[in-house]
């Protein structure tokens, strides 16, 4: 379900050196058109719908479009933020509308702990996630097959 930039509600973030959805993308995915002053999403085959540009989007030109086979066209999610929270608009394909607000994380931005405090091994090969299995209260990660935490 890749991002999509509304071209009719897409201002360029009037012209900053970058736009808010370029900053805020882990994939560097978003494009601005500079002739346009309109953004896009330059491969939505490696769009991960994380949902920060809708997010962080200002005028709220982007929205995730679900793929037709399994969404049904003509739905929508749209966030608006506030200082504390972001109401989503949700609209169903027959019209139907619902709202919801949910508060956001307070935590001062670069203050927060990747490991949550858990021991990790740093080794990029093993299978296991970054922090098991300590995470997960275990002494080892057992898998089918044998149980070998594949931490070579
Ligand atoms: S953040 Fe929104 S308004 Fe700014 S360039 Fe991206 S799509 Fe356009
Ligand atoms: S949804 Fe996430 S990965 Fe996709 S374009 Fe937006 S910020 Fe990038």
């Amino acid at each position: 379900m890749p991002s999509y930039v509304n071209p009719d509600k897409c201002d360029g973030c009037k012209a900053l050196d970058k736009t808010a959805c370029q900053y805020i993308c882990p994939n560097d995915l978003m494009v601005l058109d500079k002739d346009k002053m309109k953004a896009y999403n330059r491969d939505v085959s490696m769009c991960w719908e994380c949902y920060n540009c809708v997010k962080i989007c200002p005028t709220q030109a982007i929205e995730v479009r679900g793929y037709a086979d399994f969404v049904p066209l003509g739905a929508s999610v749209t966030p608006l933020r506030s200082t504390d929270s972001i109401m989503w608009t949700v609209k169903f394909r027959n019209g139907t509308l619902k709202r919801f607000k949910f508060p956001i994380r307070k935590t001062p931005e670069g203050s927060a702990v990747p490991d949550g405090g858990f021991k990790t091994t740093g080794n990029l090969n093993s299978l296991d996630l970054f922090t098991e299995p300590e995470s997960l209260g275990l002494p080892e990660v057992f898998r089918l097959g044998g149980k070998e935490s594949a931490n070579a």
